[in-house]
């Protein structure tokens, strides 16, 4: 049986890509003046650059100033970015670059050149260059789906189920019935023809599901493996019979014993296919958070929640994982005094940002009075990936809309798992 080895992905940084997208397709120009570049893995930087030098060239003839003035200078600002490169990067680079209103909004002439950067979740193979109303994002935002698909079969004699995991869900798309009669033959049949019809009957049935099977994970949901479950020894007839497509029998990465086939059977096999399937994410995600939670009950003290608490943990180097959802919506606001260094900060709503902000800096430092208060902002997942960076700590952004985000939402959305109980330690 083959095993199938799928890379596992970094959540904070799929987080924040998916955060920088989110704001990007909001953002839209006053003309054709917002520029998306697609680098490929090992394209030469010095062709872009040529590439963008001749746009900045055929942008005199846009007609108004104003957008050729923009589009001129985000040019300039890509080619600027792109020189500091040595070499293109390992995956690929995504730059999108234009001039965009400043925070809060303002009047026609006020935006300022924004220029961003990412670095592919996957080996780029597309180049692409666009100068247009809105950025072209749909590239990356394919990129970020979990493409690692694994088929289900679940039968039996008398039904098969098939089912398909991608991401943090499993679906079941179909199942049907096998029109095989049971082992016991009705009375005034002889035993030999009852069963002869039987076998036949079953290798029309297998023959059937075979060619389900190949056009499901194939042809419509090409998939990485498959797992094949059922109760008795149906389904190892059906293996070693190789009914299936070479390429599917090949793929074959675990059988399973359950209660029932079908979409029951469906659902059984991978509530029972955890060791299988730990390299993905939904059953990472259901063991990081049933550890939470078995910490928290146990009352082993490792288990902690809420976020001026686990902040403070991090801080002090006890968090050895903190897990939180990706839909926090919250953000860090700091307002520093340039001449005390004194530091005021608030975590707040996405909303109250720019409020909290203006406050912080239209006020006095609270410690020295100047008016010289310095404001900033950091996604939450990124300011607690600093601290954890300093201190070793792992985070892991998981799905707030999967059904263990959700268990983690009663907690308030974050959680932690200490390396040791802190209570034991002080005092
Ligand atoms: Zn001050």
């Amino acid at each position: 049986m083959g095993k199938i080895n799928i890379e596992k992905q970094d959540s904070v940084k799929m987080y924040k890509i998916r955060k920088t997208l989110d704001e990007l397709t909001e953002k839209s120009g006053h003309g054709t003046e917002l520029i998306s570049v697609y680098i490929p893995k090992g394209k030469q930087l010095h062709e872009i650059i040529s590439t963008l030098r001749e746009e900045q060239g055929t942008a005199d003839n846009i007609k108004s100033d104003f957008t050729r003035g923009h589009v001129v200078d985000s040019l300039g600002k890509v080619v600027q970015r792109l020189k500091l490169y040595k070499k293109t990067p390992e995956r690929g680079l995504v730059v999108f670059c234009g001039a965009l209103p400043p925070e809060g909004g303002g009047p026609l002439g006020s935006e300022v050149v924004t220029i961003y950067e990412i670095d592919p979740p996957k080996d780029l193979k597309q180049y692409l260059y666009r100068c247009d109303d809105h950025f072209h994002v749909d590239i990356l935002k394919d990129m970020l789906k979990d493409d690692n698909l694994i088929g289900f079969i679940a039968i039996d004699a008398k039904d098969c189920g098939w089912g398909l995991l991608h991401g943090d869900k499993i679906e079941v798309l179909a199942q049907t019935g096998s029109g095989v009669a049971g082992k016991h033959r009705q009375g005034g049949q002889s035993a030999k023809r009852f069963q002869k019809l039987r076998e036949m009957e079953l290798t029309y049935f297998y023959n059937r599901v075979a060619e389900t099977s190949r056009e499901y994970f194939i042809d419509i949901y090409p998939v990485k493996g498959l797992v094949i479950s059922g109760p008795g020894p149906t389904k190892e007839d059906f293996i070693n019979g190789n009914y299936l497509e070479y390429r599917l029998q090949n793929m074959i990465i675990s059988t399973i014993d359950s209660s029932y086939a079908g979409s029951e059977g469906i659902r059984e096999a991978f509530a029972k296919s955890a060791d299988i399937l730990s390299n993905f994410r939904m059953v990472e995600e259901k063991k990081l958070v049933e550890d939470l939670f078995r910490h928290i009950n146990s009352h082993s003290g490792l288990g902690v929640y809420g976020l001026r608490d686990i902040i403070e943990f991090l801080q002090n180097n006890v968090v050895d994982t903190l897990i939180i959802t990706d839909n926090t919506n919250l953000h860090r606001v700091e307002g520093k005094c340039k001449r005390c260094q004194n530091i005021q900060e608030e975590i707040i709503e996405r909303r109250d940002v720019i409020p909290k902000k203006t406050q912080f800096s239209s006020n006095p430092c609270p410690s020295c009075k100047a008016m010289e208060v310095e404001v900033s902002e950091r996604d939450i997942v990124d300011y607690l990936a600093l601290i954890a960076a300093k201190t070793g700590s792992k985070i892991e952004v998981i799905s707030g809309a999967a059904e263990y985000g959700s268990m983690l939402a009663s907690l308030g959305k974050v959680g932690a798992i200490l390396r040791y109980n802190p209570g034991h330690a002080k005092k």
